[in-house]
C-alpha cells in the first residue's frame, strides 16, 4: 500500500498561459519557445515505455505525423516548451480507420526516432504513465474530445468555428461562443464508525468496488448532491459532509470532488437500476482488500480519487 496515496492528473506542471492562446495564426510571437506536439488517435495517444514508466512521445512541428492531424489545441507551457495536442484526422472517404491505423503503425516502426512508440490508452496505462505526462495527456484528451463533439451550434445548428487554439467554439450567426466544460461529480467516502460503504456499478470492471459517486445537478451544492445520490442509490441519510480533495478526470471531462460523510444507518436499500451491489467493510477488511488479499473484490485503482479516499481513511489521515 502506498504510504502517500497519489492522485493522478493533479500535478501543477502546466502553465496554461491563456493569453498566449493565439487568435489566428498558431505560434505567432511564440517562436522563442520550442514546440512539442502530442498526437491523439481515436481516443488513444502516442506513448513509449521504458523500464520505469510510460512517457508521451512528443514530436516536433516538422514531423510527418502532423500531416495526418488537425485540431491543434494549445495546452500551455511545460518545462519551457509550448505543448500542443493534435488529433489524427479520420476521413472515411479516403481510407478506413483500420487501414489508417495500420499505415501509421508501419510508418512509426520505420521512423528510428519514434519506432518504440505506440498508440496507447491513457485510462489503461494510468498507473505507469509519468505524473507530469498524465497532466498533459489528460488535459489534451479532454480538449480534443470537446473539439470533436462541438461541431454545431446548439441554438441554430449551424457549423461552429473553432477559435483561440481550440478553447472556444464560435457561431457567426448567433455571435455567441461556447467553451470547454467540466462536469462536477461528487464521490463520497461514507463511514459508520469503523465501517465504510463500497458500491459496485454495472459498468465497473469485474469484481471492482469503489466509493459511491454521482453528477452534481443544476442548483445543487456538492453536499446536496452527495445527500441525494446516497439516498437514491442505497437509501441512507448522510451527515457531517466534509470536502477532502478533488481531481480532474478526463474520461471524458469530469471534475471529481472527494467528500467524506458519516451515517448512523447500516441497513441498505440498494437501487438495483443504479448499483449492482453495495457492502459495508470494516477498516481491517478494507486494509486486506487494498493489499490485494481478497478473491471476491478488487478496490478502485491507485491514482484514482476513490483509492486516495480509501487509503487515507485506512491510514487514519481523514
Ligand atoms: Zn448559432
Amino acid at each position: 500500500m502506498n504510504k502517500h496515496p497519489h492522485l493522478t492528473f493533479t500535478e501543477e506542471v502546466l502553465k496554461r498561459k491563456a493569453e498566449l492562446r493565439p487568435q489566428k495564426d498558431n505560434g505567432s510571437g511564440l517562436q522563442r519557445h520550442e514546440i512539442k506536439n502530442i498526437i491523439f488517435f481515436n481516443g488513444l495517444l502516442l506513448l513509449n515505455s521504458n523500464i520505469n514508466e510510460i512517457r508521451i512521445t512528443y514530436v516536433k512541428n516538422d514531423h510527418w505525423l502532423l500531416d495526418y492531424t488537425d485540431l491543434p489545441v494549445f495546452l500551455g507551457l511545460y518545462n519551457g516548451f509550448l505543448v500542443y495536442a493534435n488529433n489524427i484526422r479520420l476521413d472515411k472517404k479516403e481510407i478506413s480507420d483500420e487501414k489508417l491505423e495500420n499505415l501509421l503503425n508501419k510508418k512509426i516502426q520505420m521512423d528510428h526516432k519514434i519506432n518504440q512508440s505506440y498508440f496507447g490508452s491513457l485510462r489503461k496505462d494510468i498507473l505507469e504513465i509519468s505524473y507530469d505526462d498524465a497532466v498533459l495527456a489528460g488535459t489534451g484528451k479532454a480538449l480534443i474530445h470537446w473539439n470533436l463533439n462541438t461541431k454545431f451550434c446548439s441554438k441554430c445548428s449551424l457549423p461552429l468555428e473553432l477559435r483561440n487554439s481550440g478553447w472556444e467554439a464560435y457561431c457567426k450567426a448567433c455571435e455567441s461562443s461556447s467553451f470547454p466544460r467540466t462536469d462536477p461529480v461528487v464521490i463520497i467516502l461514507i463511514t459508520n464508525g469503523s465501517q465504510t460503504l463500497l458500491g459496485r456499478s454495472y459498468q465497473f470492471p469485474n469484481k471492482l468496488y469503489s466509493c459511491l459517486a454521482g453528477f452534481i445537478e443544476p442548483g445543487e451544492t456538492f453536499s446536496m448532491a452527495a445527500r441525494r445520490e446516497v439516498q437514491e442509490e442505497v437509501g441512507i441519510d448522510i451527515n457531517n459532509i466534509k470536502y477532502i480533495t478533488n481531481q480532474p478526470w478526463p474520461f471524458p471531462s469530469s471534475l471529481m470532488i472527494g467528500l467524506k460523510a458519516e451515517t448512523d444507518q447500516l441497513k441498505l436499500d440498494i437501487d438495483k437500476n443504479e448499483l449492482e451491489d453495495a457492502v459495508w467493510l470494516s477498516k481491517e477488511e478494507l486494509k486486506d482488500l487494498l493489499t490485494g488479499n481478497s478473491n471476491q473484490m478488487v478496490p478502485a485503482r491507485p491514482g484514482t480519487i476513490a483509492r486516495y479516499l480509501l487509503e487515507s481513511w485506512v491510514q487514519n489521515n481523514i
